[in-house]
């Protein structure tokens, strides 16, 4: 049995327990979650004592996934592995391997090697396309069986989430390249289906087999994140007929997918405006029941190359506190380049932040803590306190520290005009003392 099917027949299982335990809240709350397919959790049952329980959905903190892998001109799998220990290391809740160039069989294992305790999610049809270039000389020879046997390898190997683009339909495929949007289509999952669909004249395997894909995932209780090959790639193609077109669609497989015990999430965005953010995830909760919402940014501009995680944190933390549950990071080198090790690490902290940034409003009592504990530390110059709290300790000493050592025991910005400095005299006098009172005056932590 799927832990869907296991929630639904009122079963509390060990790992509903971990959830819970992991996610501060009652077990009951998360069978009652499963149950309804409001969250699902992110392993493949060959990995279950390989993975750390990440769980995504309703009441569960927001989680933020990592895209790393090669592409057919870079192939450096020693930086992708390093990519994935940054991920790792930086806190990245998943990882995904969207590799396209290599040997991919290879690759994908040493990143999921890499990244372990992470789940691992990919694009199977990636992997397909690129198996069946080297072998036959095109891609677009690939033929169905191609495409599903790739999904079942993976799932063999383990892969815990697989993203499919099962929605993109030959008719929506065939309005969308033809149509006056600006980017037709930014998916490249998306793209390889629709460039085959067209060539062949054929519908999308993975709509026309969805039930037989889906048994393959029950079998090893994986999770479906069902790709928008429609999602906008700029701002005015943002929740036009096709993207909404494609919405409905999947939203009739997350059904699809309930009715059979297997475990599925939604994905979403983009490029959205920031005033309709909060409207995208409200209509996908309402459209799929709540289904676990998996969103790309949203990036709330489309010119701020070069600065993208801040421009897709920005949408990222207001559909997080408004219903989204996971975050995939845009990094700095977002539609300029492949990343490197250190724009994976600058995208995974914004995410985080965005995702934290959302939680303090969705789980106050939970996700909040810590913010409080920093400003007590702050208030009291408790450097070494602040710089461990900080989500980026390793920055937050080297900016404290790239001057060398401060004169006086707050920092160079105010010097002796710090605000806890001038008012400490009577602070002390009405607050209780701590052990910080009795540190020198000169600090470099
Ligand atoms: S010197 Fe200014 S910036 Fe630095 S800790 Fe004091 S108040 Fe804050």
């Amino acid at each position: 049995m799927t832990i869907y099917e296991d929630a639904r027949s009122g079963k509390i299982t060990d790992e509903m327990k971990k959830i819970a335990e992991v996610e501060g809240v009652e077990p009951e709350f998360v069978r009652r979650g499963l149950a309804k397919g409001r969250i699902v959790l992110l392993r493949n049952v060959l990995r279950a004592d390989k993975v750390k329980v990440v769980a995504v959905g309703e009441g569960m903190r927001t989680k933020v996934n990592a895209n790393i892998g090669t592409s057919n001109t870079l192939i450096d799998l020693n930086m992708e592995i390093e990519k994935a220990r940054i991920a790792k290391k930086y806190g990245a809740d998943t990882v995904m391997d969207l590799s396209t160039g290599g040997n991919l069989d290879v690759i994908r294992r040493e990143i999921m090697k890499a990244a372990e305790p992470l789940p691992l999610g990919t694009v199977p049809i990636y992997q397909a396309f690129m198996d069946v270039t080297m072998k036959r000389g095109a891609g677009l020879y690939m033929t169905e069986d191609d495409i599903l046997n790739t999904i079942e390898k993976h799932l063999k190997d383990g892969v815990d989430f697989m993203t499919l683009h099962a929605a993109l339909t030959k008719e929506l495929a065939s309005r969308a390249v033809r149509s006056e949007r600006a980017e037709p289509i930014v998916s490249r999952g998306g793209s390889i289906l629709a460039a085959w669909m067209l060539e062949h004249d054929k519908e999308n395997p993975l709509y026309e087999h969805f039930d037989y894909v889906l048994e393959m995932f029950k079998e090893y209780d994986a999770v479906i994140s069902l790709g928008d090959s429609l999602r906008p790639g700029a701002l005015e193609d943002a929740h036009d007929e096709y993207h909404l077109s494609e919405l409905m669609v999947n939203a009739r497989l997350v059904k699809r997918a309930r009715e059979h015990g297997v475990q599925v999430m939604l994905e979403g965005p983009g490029h959205v405006p920031l005033d309709r953010v909060v409207a995208d995830v409200k209509l996908a909760k309402r459209l799929t029941d709540g289904a676990p919402y998996y969103i790309l940014g949203p990036l709330v501009t489309d010119i701020a190359a070069g600065y993208d995680h801040i421009a897709g944190a920005i949408g990222g933390a207001l559909a997080a506190a408004h219903g989204a549950d996971f975050l995939c990071y845009v990094t700095p080198a977002e539609h300029l380049n492949l990343p490197n090790p250190e724009q994976v690490r600058e995208g995974i902290i914004a995410f985080r932040i965005a995702a934290h940034a959302a939680d303090i409003v969705k789980y106050p009592d939970r996700a909040m803590k810590v913010d409080i504990e920093m400003g007590r530390c702050r208030g009291r110059l408790d450097w070494e306190c602040m710089l461990s709290l900080a989500i980026d300790p390793e920055k937050a000493r080297e900016i404290r520290n790239q001057y060398g050592p401060t004169p006086l025991k707050s920092c160079n910005m105010c010097g002796s005009l710090c605000v806890f400095l001038l008012l400490d005299k009577w602070r002390r006098a009405t607050r209780a003392p701590s052990p910080e009172d009795a540190r020198p005056t000169t600090s470099t932590p």
